[in-house]
């Protein structure tokens, strides 16, 4: 069998104002969606989506620039795949979609699912948590954030994770100010969901001590990105004076750029993503870190392809957690496959078809086509 052809479909749509969503100063406008496709001589083709943090247009050209490596040769030949190499989010990005389409292809043609090329007895279902609590704005009604957590124990997930709203310093808001609202939250609550925090990395070493303090005797699963991520000694910190795991790396691409991380203790957990560095990559960091006693729960925003590519990976760990699930993307993120996979009470249950077990649905790029420009602006107040 051989590859003969590789492209990138390059899909858009546009959030209704009402669904625009603002986190810090950013306000995201879009939802977009990059899928890497890659066809053969023999009609099997595979699919993967590339993280569209990296810019859809982007990176179809570094599919395209790397396309004659790959076409005319054998797809399960591991010589032809690219790595990700921690220089361009675009290029990366296309490596994990392009990866990903791969492994589609090499468990079609094994007639296995993705999970069970990467692991003896993997799972044959994944726990999601759900991941928002980035639609509330300090200055209108933070309480939204406990509407939305409400929604998801009805949908049945046991699950969320959200972040620390627009910007604080606009409306003054504290460390004292944020964690009222955290306690209200866990109150509300009251056990029927796990919770996680995502800081973002936009809070002060002080700050993040005090914030997983409060955490950890409110019984967070985990604190994500507290500070600036080069902060490795304030990471090892934040980790050393808590119980609960702090947890990072979601933009990282490569296990060398963990090292240091795992060395220093930095991280309980870590967060590559298949739609960032591929699954390759991530079965690759899972490995090392569960050296470390460091587990590892992906990184998983955007669309549902994606979120099958993380899916397989996470069914495959050596310590398999928790999965995260985008719950703002809107349409885009389901209707790019031509069946949304069962999730039954906060779990995925993956399909047991060969490959990804996903396939894309027909004629996307006319229903979504792609809109230039980032998928989010900034906006001052
Ligand atoms: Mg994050």
């Amino acid at each position: 069998m051989k590859i003969t052809n590789i492209s990138t479909l390059c899909l858009s749509r546009p959030h209704e104002l009402e669904r625009q969503w603002v986190t810090a100063k950013v306000r995201v406008i879009k939802a977009d969606c990059a899928i890497v496709v890659v066809e053969t001589d023999e009609g099997i083709t595979g699919v993967g989506e590339a993280c569209a943090y990296g810019q859809p247009l982007i990176i179809r050209d570094w599919i395209d620039w790397y396309s004659p490596l790959l076409v005319g040769h054998d797809p399960t030949d591991p010589r032809i795949v690219p790595s990700p190499h921690n220089k361009s989010w675009a290029h990366d990005c296309a490596i994990g979609g392009l990866d990903s389409a791969l492994w589609d292809l090499k468990g079609k043609i094994a007639g296995k699912p993705v999970s069970r090329l990467l692991a003896v007895h993997p799972l044959q279902k994944v726990r999601l948590y759900a991941s928002s609590g980035c639609r509330y704005d300090w200055r209108i009604r933070p309480e939204q954030l406990i509407d939305e957590a409400l929604e998801y124990i009805a949908a049945g997930y046991t699950a969320m994770k959200f972040r620390i709203g627009t910007d604080w310093t606009w409306d003054g808001v504290t460390v004292d100010r944020f964690l009222g609202l955290v306690r209200e939250l866990a109150q509300t609550v009251n056990g029927r969901m796990e919770l996680m925090l995502d800081g973002n990395q936009r809070l002060t070493i002080d700050q993040a001590l005090a914030v997983a303090k409060e955490l950890e005797r409110l019984n967070f699963r985990w604190f994500e990105e507290p500070i600036p991520q080069a902060d490795i000694d304030g990471y090892a910190r934040i980790n050393s004076s808590v119980a609960m795991p702090i947890t990072g790396g979601e933009q990282f691409t490569t296990i060398e750029q963990f090292r240091p991380y795992l060395e220093k203790k930095a991280y309980k957990i870590v967060q590559p993503d298949a739609g960032i560095c591929g699954i390759s990559a991530v079965m690759q960091i899972a490995e090392v870190a569960h050296r470390y006693g460091v587990d590892l729960c992906p990184h998983n925003w955007h669309n549902g392809l994606m979120t099958m590519a993380n899916a397989h990976a996470v069914a495959a760990l050596p310590n398999p957690i928790v999965l995260e699930l985008c719950m703002i993307q809107g349409p885009l993120q389901w209707d790019i496959l031509q069946e949304k996979p069962p999730i039954v009470a906060g779990w995925l249950e993956l399909p047991q078809s060969p490959g990804l077990g996903a396939g894309i649905a027909d004629g996307l790029e006319s229903r979504y086509p792609y809109i230039e420009g980032s998928y989010a602006i900034t906006v001052e107040r």
